[in-house]
């Protein structure tokens, strides 16, 4: 059960988001600056993903007549203007992700605005529009991102953990839809392995690592809910992985009774359910009374 339910347009029983972080290899780029040109095994397992995983993806979308969304850094969508213009030809939406994958965390927050910016305007150029939707790289959001993003007018953001469901993100500018992930339904866990960012993990069979996400899905399904995998084309986007997953796409179509739809779409939905929301406020609700300090 839910504290604060959901109903779905047309009488659906639940909704899901497929979605997909096309990260490329800003990764590798990023986390290993002084060198990456010279490491051509992660650079071209990033390649992998705009270049032979989204085409595959984006094949099944079609038919399974299916619009769905991508968050891309800037400079992948600079780097990879084909994919772009695949995606957008769909008419799937494309999410603002960052300028190249850099961690918030690692810079100022001056830095972060200019950067931020670049990237906003890579997806004016390439879109011709601002993006509707963002998540932060790692989902390493902070509070002067949050403001950033009411400032810009976007309608949601899809990186803080605080409920199941969409809520509202309160603060003292204004408010914006969170579309909520989580690391059960992220695809580094099960598949990813990349010891140039010290990410050693022992990497999952595909019907194992896409069932952890199919279990997901059927609590979301049982008690109304919503869905949404966190996905990178170089991980899911590989065969086998993809022939699972898409497997229970198409069961979830043929079924009928969920909302497969864009993370734009949740989120106007989630917009007008109103007073209905639940809220979060992160001006107030963030600074603990007592602080923590030692
Ligand atoms: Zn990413």
């Amino acid at each position: 059960m839910f504290l604060h339910p959901m109903s779905w347009p047309n009488g659906k029983k639940c909704a899901a988001s497929v979605t997909f972080d096309i990260d490329a290899d800003s990764l590798v780029r990023v986390g290993r600056p002084k060198d990456a040109d010279l490491r051509l095994q992660p650079i071209s397992m990033g390649r992998y993903g705009p270049t032979v995983a989204v085409p595959r993806i984006l094949e099944t979308y079609r038919r399974l007549e299916l619009t769905q969304t991508f968050f891309m850094p800037g400079w992948v969508m600079e780097e990879y203007p084909d994919t772009v213009e695949a995606i957008l030809k769909d008419g799937h939406e494309i999410g603002h992700h960052s300028w190249a994958h850099e961690d918030p965390m690692e810079h100022s927050d001056e830095v972060e605005a200019e950067l931020f910016e670049r990237a906003l305007d890579t997806h004016i150029k390439m879109t011709g529009h601002k993006p509707r939707g963002y998540r932060a790289p790692v989902y390493s959001i902070t509070p002067a991102i949050v403001n950033r993003l009411i400032e810009h007018d976007f309608l949601y953001d899809s990186s803080m953990m605080a409920d199941d469901l969409p809520y509202e993100v309160v603060t003292n500018s204004g408010s914006l839809i969170e579309i909520p992930p989580h690391w059960g339904t992220d695809d580094w866990p099960p598949f990813a392995h990349m010891g140039e960012l010290d990410y050693i993990m022992p990497v999952r069979g595909p019907s194992d690592g896409i069932k952890a996400f199919i279990e997901e899905f059927d609590a979301m399904y049982e008690a109304g809910g919503f869905w949404m995998p966190v996905l990178h084309p170089f991980l899911t986007g590989r065969l086998a992985r993809w022939r699972e997953l898409e497997r229970h796409i198409e069961r979830i179509v043929e079924q009928g009774d969920v909302w497969l739809t864009s993370m734009e779409n949740i989120a106007e939905h989630a917009k007008s359910t109103g007073s209905r929301l639940r809220q979060e406020n992160l001006d107030t609700g963030s600074t603990p009374a007592t602080p923590l300090t030692p």
